[in-house]
């Protein structure tokens, strides 16, 4: 609300220097009351309906270009009569229950759609068609891996025009789903009635969303049927968007024909975010998970984003995890508790994969050396004592200078269960306590580890 107020004012102040000081004050000195900012409208109050009528004739593109040089995100004014909000609290719920009948999820929308350079192109071209469907890029084709953000970008467009626009008839689909409509449709005894349905569905129609196009390889009546809403679609100027996996070209066993359509509007992709995007979207989605986003501390941050690379989905279910985790067992916002909370599925970054190999590979061979056993006994099932007694040793070392995920670390010696290296670690831990002979085998065992030309510990 009050960045809404802000963005306002500074509009106003760009206009009053391009306008005649008495057409400024007559239509805007009174218009200084925010009633509400939703999604990406922001609603000002006036106080007639000639002002009313005026600004949106004469100023409103005017005002829209201006916000839009202010501000990062996509941002518009409506104007709005006194009598006009009544009107919409008392239609509120009515129209709360619309937004929930959409097709659409409510929180994909621009606003919340963090952009870097792997997506930005990809985000701006939606956007110019959810202010001008039927119009420039038709059909606006979105490929990328998955979990990469298409799906959200999709259904901004649609959630932008129905706030624009509440009588937009928009249809979201996705390829698989169409395929079940259409073998439905032309499969029941009800054949008639049935086809019927389906043309009204997908034809009638202002907007046509339709996620994961790839889903149709290989299955030619259903593209060819596809082919034909295609046709009509965009004969008659509807807008379709069509999100896929891969480029149009990439498609395998699609008819030529249907990837030469794909063509003819625009092609974006979207791309592996990289680090800064990452962490903004961290961010970002921090500030909806809790109420001190600065609770964190930064390096937890930064190991998540340094761990989940190429899948957003990923990234925020790691982060809600780590918050979750955190919150319900009312422990604090450490970095240890991270590891903790990630255990079991923080994959290994490449890079660190190939450092960390190495290093473990190397304290093995050091402890067993020092031990008189071999590497393949460390990593055996035998429980003869002293290679057990070895085996703990290498996993308490790795382990407490490290701290890999259990997981990790059961890998390293013959695919050991997490409760096993657990039970090692906490093994050695109390005999360093209570057994001299132990601790001097760790300190001599520690100096020879810290000789190794690659490997200072970091935190010992
Ligand atoms: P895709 O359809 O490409 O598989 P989705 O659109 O389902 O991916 O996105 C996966 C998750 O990541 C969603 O929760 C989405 O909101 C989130 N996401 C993806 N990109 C962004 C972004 N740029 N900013 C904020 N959230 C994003
Ligand atoms: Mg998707």
């Amino acid at each position: 609300m009050d960045h809404g107020i802000k963005l306002w004012e500074q509009t106003l102040n760009v206009l009053k220097q391009e306008l005649d000081e008495s057409d400024y004050s007559v239509l805007f000195s009174e218009a200084d009351q925010i009633y509400k900012v939703e999604n990406n409208f922001i609603y000002i109050i006036v106080p007639n309906a000639l002002t009313k009528y005026r600004i949106e004739k004469f100023y409103i593109n005017k005002l829209n270009d201006i916000v839009a040089s202010l501000s990062d995100s996509l941002i518009k004014f409506k104007f709005i009569l006194k009598d006009e909000m009544d009107e919409m609290e008392t239609s509120a719920t009515v129209s709360k229950d619309d937004v929930s009948k959409r097709p659409l999820r409510a929180e994909y929308t621009f606003n919340n759609f963090v952009t870097g350079e792997s997506n930005r192109f990809a985000f701006l071209s939606a956007m110019k068609v959810a202010e001008t469907p039927e119009s420039l890029y038709n059909p606006l084709y979105i490929f990328g891996d998955v979990g990469l953000g298409k799906t959200h970008l999709m259904m901004a467009i649609g959630n932008y025009i129905l706030d624009d626009k509440p009588d937009t008839n928009i249809v979201y689909t996705s390829a698989q789903e169409f395929t079940e409509d259409y073998f439905l449709a032309t499969s029941t005894r009800k054949g008639r009635e049935k086809i019927e349905q389906f043309y009204r569905k997908y034809r009638d129609t202002d907007v046509l969303l339709v996620d994961d196009i790839q889903f149709l390889e290989n299955k030619h009546s259903t593209q060819e049927e596809f082919f034909k809403v295609f046709e009509h679609l965009h004969g008659i100027n509807k807008q379709i968007v069509i999100t896929s996996d891969r480029s149009a070209n990439e498609l395998k066993n699609m008819m030529a024909r249907l990837k030469s359509r794909f063509n003819w509007g625009l092609s974006v992709d979207i791309k592996v975010p990289d680090k800064p995007l990452r962490l903004n979207i961290i961010k970002r989605k921090l500030s909806f998970l809790i109420e001190n986003p600065k609770d964190i501390p930064v390096e937890a941050l930064d190991i998540i984003a340094d761990h989940f690379t190429n899948n957003i989905r990923d990234l925020e279910g790691a982060l809600r995890r780590y918050v979750t985790y955190c919150i319900s067992l009312n422990i604090p916002f450490t970095v240890q508790n991270l590891y903790t909370a990630l255990d079991s599925i923080l994959p290994e970054n490449e890079e660190e994969k190939d450092i960390s190999n190495k290093l473990f590979e190397n304290i093995k061979s050091e402890v067993a050396s020092y031990y008189k056993v071999s590497v393949s006994d460390l990593e055996s099932p035998s429980r003869k004592q002293v290679y057990t007694y070895a085996r703990q040793m290498a996993i308490y070392i790795i382990k407490a200078h490290y701290n890999p995920s259990l997981k990790l670390i059961g890998e390293y010696f013959g695919n050991r269960d997490h409760a096993t290296i657990s039970h090692s670690y906490d093994k050695i831990k109390n005999l360093l306590k209570t057994n001299p002979l132990v601790k001097n085998d760790y300190d001599i065992l520690i100096k020879k580890i810290n000789k190794l030309q690659f490997s200072s510990f970091p935190h010992s």
